[in-house]
């Protein structure tokens, strides 16, 4: 067996299974054909040719056949690993198949006669994403890291590490959830796997720093965090202590029975009233409630990016029921299910014996945190925005992978820092870079700018998040955008726009943007180091010094441009205004310096000259501008009498 054959990191959940690989870029999902990395933990057993056996299907094809077939469809047997009989009683109601006692107090799920071991079902899933990963990376798989709930116990840890085997996978190590998501955000990984190693913190220091020596956060690297998973049939919350790299579960809540599908149920709840109501009718045909409950989580995640959404269920005999539902009905349905989650969240605090106050950070891991009522309810109660730059459905599997990585010994290259590698900033107008944060910063760090807008009633700013050093946005690395949407109409100028960005001890960062006059605000939380190696951060900063010459000229003609373009637009407006006042000569030469100067901005590489034809035509309008001045404090001085008045 070669020293680097591939671990991989396997999610083996409850509804979804991912597979996750950590190469040199970092960790990252595998995904199929169609671009999803998710794999519905759904096996059905599909009748054979008579004589032949029965034939297995995983995925996508069992999970979309399943309500045709009930009885040889199984889901959720993550609920019955490593159980017995005796402790299922609570789940089996729930459970359309067939659940019977086994050997040595197990259970065994019956199929048309056949039984299977929920260890044989894992393991079919399993193998199903062995393979996904040996057809992407090319090679014999043999090896992982698969992931369990916190609050699993050994027969439950024992039983996943017999179905990983069953799949020809060695389980190089069972991690917890919570711990993975942990990971996955950077968070104790440096030294996750060697505490003897420890040499203090998850630092890694670049020489080359000059401030970050004194910085205290490497001495001592204790964080508490809470993982609150919400996924799509069970909620759980951990609390976990990172002290120099060692994960402990300080204390685990959480309900197995409350989910994303019991937010699908109000919906329905409220569709079956109506229709009732309505038409006199109940819902009872099988196709008309499978239709309904797909109808249920769309219109839910349509609400989760949308403030209103259409309902519309087609009842037969040309009776349509249709209503439109506003996030905020929405949110009122379901808000009791989100503060169980919080009572849950106190049951954790109070077992480990702290407050809201103890925790450091919040992660958000499953599906349904993606409700912005969930993420709201949560910042509230810790008092802090939670941690969501990474894909809620991806982030326990990124995290196996990173376990994955550890274990193959692949961690010196990963990137965890205590000073920022390269620049943090947005793309401005024309295409500069703007940077907040400076390459070698110590973190955590905090940088404000203020930028406005350069068209006039401009209700919106887009803004780019960007990494690197050199000049312009497109020689940077697109971290990720986002749009800053009702600003009130104002002249160009006018609106003042506060971008913070806002870099955390764990190298997560915070964009936020704030209109000051109107308190329009958006932010974004983006995690720099991904995807980034140390060969690229020395690529980068090496080539920021082979066009330093040409970047500073060309950041500086955008700057002209910028102003040129700024200075006839202001023009332009004053001759709108009180261009009468001038005589026609005048305002001809103006007119024609306008084209002269414009030309010019898009063609003279020689940028001294560009500046002085700028300075030029500033003392040519110089009189206009005074006039301009004086009709707009006159227009002042009548609009306060008028407001005496
Ligand atoms: P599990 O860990 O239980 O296997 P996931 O973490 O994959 O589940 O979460 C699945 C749940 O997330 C489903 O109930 C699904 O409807 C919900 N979900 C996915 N995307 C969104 C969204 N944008 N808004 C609200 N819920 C979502
Ligand atoms: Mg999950």
């Amino acid at each position: 067996m070669s020293a680097d054959e591939p671990i991989i990191g396997i999610d083996l959940g409850t509804t979804f299974s991912l597979v996750a690989y950590a190469d040199e870029r970092g960790p990252h999902v595998l995904r199929d054909e169609n671009g999803d990395a998710r794999v519905p933990s759904v096996l059905a057993v599909l009748p054979g040719t008579p004589g032949a056996p029965p034939t297995l299907t995983i995925g996508w094809p069992a999970r979309d056949h399943a309500v045709e077939n009930v009885k040889t469809t199984v889901y959720s047997v993550k609920r019955l690993i490593g159980k017995g009989l005796a402790d299922l009683e609570a789940e089996l109601p729930f459970l359309n198949y067939t659940v019977a006692g086994g050997p040595r107090d197990t259970v065994q799920i019956d199929i048309d006669g056949r039984r299977y071991s929920p260890e044989e079902i894992s393991s079919a899933i399993l193998r199903k994403l062995r393979e996904r990963a040996e057809q992407q990376l090319g090679g014999p798989v043999r090896k992982a890291v698969i992931t369990v709930p916190a609050y699993f116990d050994d027969a439950q840890r024992q039983a996943t590490r017999t179905a990983g085997e069953a799949a020809g996978l060695e389980v190089l190590r069972i991690v917890n959830e919570p711990t993975a998501a942990t990971l996955a955000y950077g968070i104790g990984a440096k030294i996750a796997d060697q505490p003897e190693n420890n040499t203090g913190g998850i630092s890694l220091p670049i020489p080359t720093c000059p401030t970050a020596s004194s910085d205290a956060s490497t001495a001592d690297h204790t964080q508490t965090v809470v993982v609150y998973d919400l996924g799509g049939g069970t909620f759980d919350v951990s609390v976990l202590r990172i002290e120099n790299g060692v994960f402990q579960v300080l204390s685990t809540a959480g309900d197995t029975r409350l989910g994303g599908d019991d937010f699908d149920r109000t919906l329905i709840t409220l569709v079956t009233r109506e229709v009732q109501e309505q038409f006199d009718v109940g819902i009872t045909a099988p196709a008309t409630r499978q239709a309904l409950r797909t109808l249920a989580e769309a219109i839910k995640i349509r609400l989760s990016e949308q403030n209103s959404a259409q309902i519309e269920l087609s009842l037969g005999d040309d009776r349509v029921y249709r209503r439109t539902i506003t996030r905020a009905d929405y949110e009122e349905l379901t808000s009791p299910l989100v503060e169980r989650t919080l009572e849950l969240c106190t049951r954790a605090l109070r077992d480990a014996d702290l407050g809201s106050n103890d925790i450091q950070q919040v992660i958000l891991v499953g599906g349904s945190t993606r409700m912005p009522l969930v993420r709201q309810r949560v910042e509230q109660y810790f008092g802090r925005p939670p941690y969501t730059a990474l894909n809620p459905d991806e982030v326990v599997a990124l995290g196996a992978a990173i376990q994955a990585s550890i274990l193959a010994g692949q961690q010196p290259d990963m990137l965890l820092l205590d000073v920022t590698p390269l620049s943090l900033g947005i793309e401005t107008m024309g295409g500069a870079m703007g940077k907040l944060i400076l390459r070698n910063t110590t973190i955590p760090c905090r940088a404000t700018e203020m930028f406005t807008t350069f068209v006039d009633g401009q209700t919106a700013i887009k803004l780019n998040v960007l990494q690197g050093e050199r000049e312009l946005a497109r020689d940077c690395r697109p971290l990720g955008e986002f749009e800053l949407r009702g600003i009130p109409p104002m002249p160009a100028g006018m609106p003042k726009v506060e971008v913070e960005f806002l870099l955390d001890a764990n190298g997560i960062l915070n964009v936020s943007a704030v209109e000051q006059r109107s308190g329009t605000q958006a932010s974004i939380q983006i995690v720099p180091s991904h995807g980034l190696t140390k060969d690229e951060v020395a690529r980068i900063t090496r080539e920021s010094v082979e066009h330093a010459q040409e970047d500073i000229a060309a950041h500086r003609r955008i700057d002209l441009v910028n102003q040129v373009e700024f200075d006839i637009h202001k023009t332009q407006q004053m001759l709108a205004k009180v261009g009468a006042e001038l005589n026609a000569d005048e305002r001809a030469r103006i007119e024609r310096d306008i084209v002269v100067l414009r030309e010019l901005a898009q063609r003279e590489q020689n940028l001294d000259r560009l500046q002085e034809a700028l300075t030029a035509f500033g003392h040519s309008t110089l009189r206009l501008a005074e006039l301009g001045i004086r009709g707009a404090l006159a227009d002042q001085t009548d609009k306060n009498a008028t407001e005496e008045r």
